[in-house]
């Protein structure tokens, strides 16, 4: 079941919403600069 999650892009710094599935972990790719260095931002 996925979930939705705050990432933050460690190019750009952009932050964005995106839907987390932790039983299967997906790479993301952040929406303004295309860079897939993005990290999972605890809340
Ligand atoms: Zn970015």
């Amino acid at each position: 079941m996925a979930e939705e999650a705050e990432f933050k892009c460690l190019r750009c710094g952009h932050e964005f919403i995106a839907p987390y599935d932790k039983e299967n972990p997906q790479e993301h790719t952040c929406p303004k600069c295309r860079s897939n260095s993005v990290r999972r931002i605890k809340t």
